[in-house]
């Protein structure tokens, strides 16, 4: 039987040499890489997976480290590459990727002080730092595992706000939960309606509010529903404004929606996992003007701020609202233990020290560096926007306020349902050749692809010759699918 082979003072010398080798083999595929991906086909993807026996005889460190680089590595998806235009994924900093081997290796807990002791006070000033970006006197906040788990605590603690007869803020009233309402709009993002249903909601509870033609929440109509929701005996729980939808990436007009939150007393959650990287942004901070008055915001700092996933902060304006989701236990966190403990906080226990990759992030390059990249990648999507209008075979679906482009491939001649037809396969066309990588949607019933740009390295050049091979890849399927018009000399 082979041993364990485990970090300790005797493997030292092994760690530097098994993790360095790994390492090496990493950067030359770094090095190297400069397509999103492989054509494997899936088929041979699940082979290969499939044929390994994990009760065969072990292999020893060095070789299944190898093997994990022929058989993950070289089919992964790169994000750092110019054709990786599909999903909000970025190509990462490096002093984060740094501090994430830290990690592995430390394998610390940021639940209780005892397990993390200056790994608390680092997480606190990094919640701290960003607390204040969004221009909370006091806030406070959490590191999570993504922008849907702190969507999902949010909710909680507002879910407990508003049930809370001794909540001045909130709606005041020990409301059941059949009767509280959630509003939000079509474009929310999908975790926000699961989190309602996972709190014990309805399904009905969840209100679309009406949104103006960009995807926007109208604030009018949010004052609308909300009475119309206290009319019909209904207690409003929370109003969650997005700050980057996830496909149009528009950002809801946080201040008069601020406005009426305060004048209904009603909780305001902002999703800013997407847009969280405005708070940075040397010349757009002002596109989240009102973020401060929101009561709970999620940051995904995986997607905007480049980190490597997870990371993402759930920040509450007032400190005390964390504590409606704590829970004590004698072994762990008694309610009168004297030390900082995160987990109070959370509703993981065992919680991820994410918060090293950013504090390694800020002090290695700044701030100001991580929102020039964010700036640069909504630069690029403004230039692809033309592009694509400029371009005769595509249709520019919807402008977009972030770094997402909606666009169809239509082309003189082609009617709808063919342009409609084609979005799917066009997409998984792409996916099978590697090259480029793109997304689909539907936006106002119609369906359309979708570009994602998150990484600032790329130019307005590549994107250009991305367009040029989706346009060339679609008309290759035209061809493929159209039975071609025989003449009657061939008969
Ligand atoms: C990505 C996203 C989420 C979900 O975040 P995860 O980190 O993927 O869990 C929530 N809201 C918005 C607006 C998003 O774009």
């Amino acid at each position: 039987m082979t041993p364990l082979d485990m970090i300790s003072p005797d493997s030292a010398q092994h760690y530097r040499e098994a993790v360095g080798a790994t390492v090496d083999r990493l950067a030359a595929r770094i090095a190297t890489a400069d397509l999103p991906t492989t054509s494997t086909p899936a088929a041979e993807l699940h082979r290969r997976v499939g044929a390994i026996d994990l009760d065969a005889p072990a292999i020893g460190t060095d070789r299944a480290l190898a093997e994990l680089d022929e058989l993950f590595v070289q089919e992964a998806v790169w994000f750092h590459t110019p054709g990786y235009l599909a999903h909000l994924n970025c190509p990462v900093a490096l002093p984060a990727v740094a501090a994430e081997a830290v990690l592995a290796a430390v394998n610390p807990s940021v639940d209780t002080w005892d397990q993390s002791r200056i790994g608390t006070d680092i997480e606190r000033h990094v919640v701290d730092w960003l607390a204040r970006r969004i221009g909370f006197a006091a806030g406070d906040g959490v590191f999570t595992s993504g922008g849907s788990q702190s969507n999902l605590q949010a909710l909680l603690l507002a879910r407990e706000a508003a049930t809370d007869p001794t909540d001045t803020a909130a709606t005041g009233t020990s409301a059941a939960l059949d009767t509280l309402a959630l509003f939000c709009t079509a474009e929310t993002h999908f975790s926000v309606k699961k989190s309602a249903r996972l709190l014990g909601l309805p399904d009905s509870a969840v209100v679309d509010v009406r949104t103006d033609p960009a995807g926007r929440m109208v604030p009018a109509a949010l004052a609308r529903a909300i009475a119309d929701a206290r009319t019909a005996g209904r207690t409003p729980m929370a109003v969650v404004a997005t700050a980057g939808t996830t496909d149009r990436g528009v950002i809801d007009p946080l201040a008069p929606i601020a406005d009426v939150c305060d004048l209904e007393g009603v909780w305001l959650h902002v999703d800013a996992a997407y847009g969280c990287g405005l708070l940075v942004s040397p010349t757009r901070r002002h596109l989240l003007d009102g973020v401060e008055r929101a009561r709970s915001v999620t940051a995904d700092l995986h997607k905007s701020f480049f980190q490597p996933v997870s990371s993402s902060v759930l920040v509450v304006r007032d400190p005390a609202d964390l504590r409606r989701a704590s829970w004590h236990a004698d072994y762990l966190n008694p309610e009168d233990a004297a030390e900082p403990n995160q987990v109070d906080k959370s509703l993981q226990t065992t919680r991820r020290f994410d918060a090293l990759k950013l504090w390694a992030t800020l002090r290695a390059s700044g701030a100001d560096a991580i929102g020039t990249a964010f700036d640069a990648v909504i630069d690029l999507a403004e230039a692809t926007h033309a592009l694509v209008q400029a371009h005769p075979d595509l249709e520019l679906v919807a402008p977009t306020q972030l770094s997402t482009v909606l666009f169809r491939w239509q082309p003189a001649g082609v009617t709808d349902d063919e342009a409609d037809a084609m979005v799917a396969p066009l997409r998984a066309a792409l996916l099978a050749e590697g090259r480029v990588l793109i997304a689909k949607t539907v936006i106002a019933g119609q369906p359309c692809n979708k570009l994602t740009l998150l990484n600032p390295a790329t130019t307005r050049e590549q994107v250009q010759a991305s367009l040029d091979h989706v346009v060339a890849t679609a008309e290759g399927l035209r061809r493929a699918t159209t039975p071609t018009t025989t003449t009657g000399a061939n008969r």
